[in-house]
């Protein structure tokens, strides 16, 4: 924490500003440790302060001791206006990507002399590259992920549905620590597998039918993320092949990541395995993003991703191919980009049949 509140006030003070309000719950947490869900977190270049109600005062005192506590009272925009009139902020950058129009107006009008600009990107590129301590919160959300889904592959058989899966790796991820889902589960079977965020249905899985499970844990405010597909008891010689290719391009490009590789790069070395294997418009998403606190977060790898990886960045590694006529296949693993190459944190193995 010591260590990003340093860095945060070097790129404050060296873009001129007198504080940045960081209101993005995530970049709040990341910022200061406090979790509630109100709350302005103002860093100056060497001040630190957390405006907030009544309600977390006390979580304030504990998640957050090293930021002054401030009382935002009944009119909390007022509170704010009195805090930073005491301070004597004159220039305030905040999270243009999470403060709304009418937010910005309130301040505008209730802090006239204040100049405020947008500063986005701030805590976002810090977040980015993770410390020891994130990549250990990490490597435990993915193994737990990593568990449910081999629970999954050896419990899934023709006859359960769609919601059947989805709600048996909910119970297994919440019953073995999750605080929550990453993310609303995704089981995409039969031809629903072709939409990459398919919405989890009734439909009954039959033999032979290929699946799609996208899934992740949220443990200690940290996620996930995690695809497997396979068939149900049997599979075609095509889905073989495609998915055959599927592997070799996730392999490919967790071979070829390495710091100073741009994302654009990254996604081009599966794409293009994918494409020359016959598949050429059917991998229509990019192939990877950053995971932290947040299941989509900086960097990015994709077409026109102008990111640049660098050693201490999580990201997942997530080529695919999908096709109305018959489906989808994604495999999603997630890496720790490291000085030579890349670690792969997911465990779970990758098979094209499973309940035989
Ligand atoms: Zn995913
Ligand atoms: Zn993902």
């Amino acid at each position: 924490m010591t260590d990003r509140i340093a860095a945060l006030q070097r790129s404050i003070s060296e873009r001129g500003l007198d504080a940045l309000f960081v209101t993005e719950p995530g970049n709040r947490r990341y910022v200061s440790g406090f979790t509630g869900s109100n709350g302005v977190v103002i860093v100056g270049p060497d001040t630190l302060y957390l405006a907030t109600d009544f309600r977390y005062h006390e979580q304030v005192r504990q998640q957050a001791p090293r930021f002054e506590l401030v009382e935002l009272g009944v009119d909390q925009d007022k509170g704010l206006a009195a805090c930073v009139d005491g301070i004597g902020l004159e220039r305030i950058g905040f999270d243009g990507a999470h403060v709304t129009v009418d937010q910005l107006e309130r301040w505008r009008k209730t802090m006239p002399d204040v100049t405020f600009e947008s500063a986005s990107g701030m805590v976002e590129a810090l977040r980015g590259v993770k410390d020891a301590e994130e990549i250990a919160r990490l490597r435990a959300a993915v193994e737990l992920a990593d568990e449910a889904m081999a629970h999954i592959m050896g419990w899934i058989r023709p006859g359960v549905t769609e919601r059947d899966v989805a709600w048996e790796l909910e119970v297994y991820m919440r019953t073995h620590g999750a605080e929550k889902l990453s993310f609303d589960t995704i089981v995409g079977s039969g031809v629903n597998g072709a939409r990459p965020h398919a919405v989890v249905s009734d439909r009954v899985i039959e033999r032979g039918d290929p699946v799609v499970i996208d899934m992740g844990a949220l443990l200690d405010g940290y996620c996930s993320d995690l695809t497997r597909s396979f068939c149900v008891g049997e599979a075609t010689d095509a889905y073989q092949r495609a998915w055959g290719l599927v592997l070799e391009a996730q392999v490919a490009a967790e071979q070829a990541i390495k710091p100073g590789m741009t994302g654009r790069e990254a996604d081009a070395v599966a794409r293009e395995i994918i494409y020359h294997g016959g598949y050429e418009g059917k991998f229509g998403h990019g192939l990877g993003h950053g995971v932290g606190l947040a299941i989509h977060e900086s960097p990015y790898a994709s077409q026109r991703s102008n990111d640049t990886l660098q050693a201490g960045n999580v990201v997942t590694v997530e080529p695919g191919v999908y096709d109305l006529a018959w489906g989808g296949i994604r495999l999603e693993d997630m890496v720790v980009v490291r000085e030579n190459g890349c670690e792969v944190l997911t465990r779970v193995p990758k098979v094209p049949v499973v309940g035989g």
